[in-house]
């Protein structure tokens, strides 16, 4: 599984997790999960504890390992 490292404080994060917050620095997470192949946010689906990552625009399931996460601070109001 991949880690996620906090961008302030170089912390591990918790890329299970749409949102986070740092148990370092306290800093406040929004957690991208994006698709390798095409760049897009995939779709979490949840089942029985787990988390899947679905990809919209390839329309497949992306493996866990290959998924690309990226932490973006929360509550800033920033959108692309
Ligand atoms: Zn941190
Ligand atoms: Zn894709």
């Amino acid at each position: 599984m991949s880690t996620l490292i906090c961008p302030a404080c170089s912390a591990e994060l918790d890329s299970r997790s749409p949102e986070i917050r740092c148990g370092q620095c306290q800093a406040h997470y929004r957690i991208r999960a994006q698709c390798p192949t095409c760049q897009q946010e995939l779709e979490r689906l949840k089942a029985c504890g787990a988390v899947d990552y679905f990809c919209n625009h390839c329309n497949s399931l992306v493996s866990k390992r290959t998924v690309i996460f990226e932490a973006t601070p929360a509550g800033a109001g920033v959108r692309q």
